[in-house]
């Protein structure tokens, strides 16, 4: 909170950006804790004033505001207060409220996204995708919801039930189609969020154990983000579970912009293609070699690829011309319910 005091707008807006800059610059220093170094990251939210009969309690919900704002710009990011901001602020609180009691009885669902593999179109495996029916706005997308339950911490519960329930239909599959019928499993998106929590290795374990499904037939996703949050918390919880018999997966691979040494140190099973590069894959020859270029790397390390995002032929042609073996995309089906998924499998 910084007062204005007949001083202009701009200049207490300056100052208030220097500040910011001076309390980011002392947290840069990084935290010895243990043996390791944690470097973190604060949002800012500011507001300024120039009356001086404003309310102390008002000012700090209006920073409280811009903080909210802030931090949806990304980690680290900081935000003046505006007045819009109050709406969307209130819009973002209901739907937050609406998600929990939408959770709570039980309207979420997973659809299943079939994994085919490319030389014959047969499915492989399943993406479980989580899905919100809202009564009056209709479907809403996970990537406009799943921010909001991470913002809220709702994203824990939510996403050990999207564990269960996915393993738990997977389990339905297995019996019904024997074991090694799907090579490659269930995929299951994590969320940065939820991975950071420390005792994310030790709940996927529960979970697992309590459902008893082979942790072979599993496969985390996790974006690049995610584990270069906290690269040496995150080794240690890649090898906890992979020591178990998990398979991890990294997601939306070309829209990170970090160091590749992650993908040999790392226990990586396979890398998904963002969906941006496959789809204008035969028009920009610039995504075919960046494409050309994952799969040779991945090829070297021995790790397993698929495209995301596949809408045509003449992509898919090309990408199996490439050597890339699996795919997922909308020319092969969309995300399914689990009865419609079944429908798919048995036809093949
Ligand atoms: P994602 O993990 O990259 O999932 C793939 C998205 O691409 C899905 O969107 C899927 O419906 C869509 N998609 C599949 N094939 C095609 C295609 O051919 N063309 C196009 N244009 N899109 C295609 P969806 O279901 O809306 O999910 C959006 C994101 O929400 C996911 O992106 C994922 O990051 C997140 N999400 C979904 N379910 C969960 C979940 O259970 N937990 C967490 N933490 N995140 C989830
Ligand atoms: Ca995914
Ligand atoms: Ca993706």
């Amino acid at each position: 909170l910084l007062p204005d005091l007949g001083t202009g707008r701009l200049e207490a807006a300056n100052r208030a950006e220097e500040l910011m800059n001076e309390l980011q610059n002392a947290l840069q220093e990084p935290l010895r804790v243990g043996s390791r170094d944690l470097i973190i990251s604060a949002s800012m939210g500011i507001t300024l004033f120039s009356r001086q009969d404003r309310k102390a309690s008002d000012l700090i919900q209006e920073a409280d505001t811009a903080l909210y704002a802030g931090k949806r710009k990304g980690k680290g990011e900081h935000a003046f207060f505006q007045a819009d901001m109050r709406r969307s602020a209130q819009e973002q609180l209901h739907l937050e409220q609406e998600l929990r009691q939408a959770f709570e009885a039980g309207d979420l669902a997973l659809h299943y996204q079939p994994i085919v593999a490319l030389a014959d179109g047969g499915t492989v495996g399943f993406e479980a995708l989580l899905r919100w029916y809202h009564p009056t706005e209709g479907w809403i997308s996970p990537a406009r919801f799943i921010p909001v339950a991470e913002q809220s911490g709702l994203i824990r519960r939510m996403g050990a039930w999207v564990l269960r329930e996915g393993v738990q239909q997977w389990r339905v599959w297995e019996e019904a189609m024997g074991q090694f019928a799907l090579p490659f499993g269930l995929s299951i998106n994590v969320s940065a969020h939820q991975f950071a929590q420390p005792q994310f290795a030790d709940k996927v374990a529960a979970i697992l154990e309590e459902t008893g499904v082979a942790t072979e037939r599993v496969i985390l996703e996790l974006t690049e983000s995610a584990l270069l949050e906290d690269p040496e918390g995150a080794a240690e919880k890649l090898l906890a579970l992979s020591q178990r018999g998990l398979r991890f997966a990294i997601d939306d691979f070309g829209t990170g912009y970090s160091s590749l040494s992650y993908l040999k140190q790392l226990p990586i099973h396979t890398i998904k293609i963002d969906k941006s590069f496959i789809q204008d894959l035969t028009r920009n020859p610039s995504s075919q070699v960046l494409v050309q270029t994952i799969l040779a790397m991945a090829g070297h390390l021995g790790i397993t690829v698929i495209a995301e995002g596949v809408e045509s032929q003449g992509g898919a042609d090309w990408l199996s011309h490439q050597g890339c073996d699996f795919a997922q995309g909308f020319l092969f089906n969309h995300p399914l319910p689990a009865n419609k998924a079944t429908e798919a499998l048995s036809e093949g």
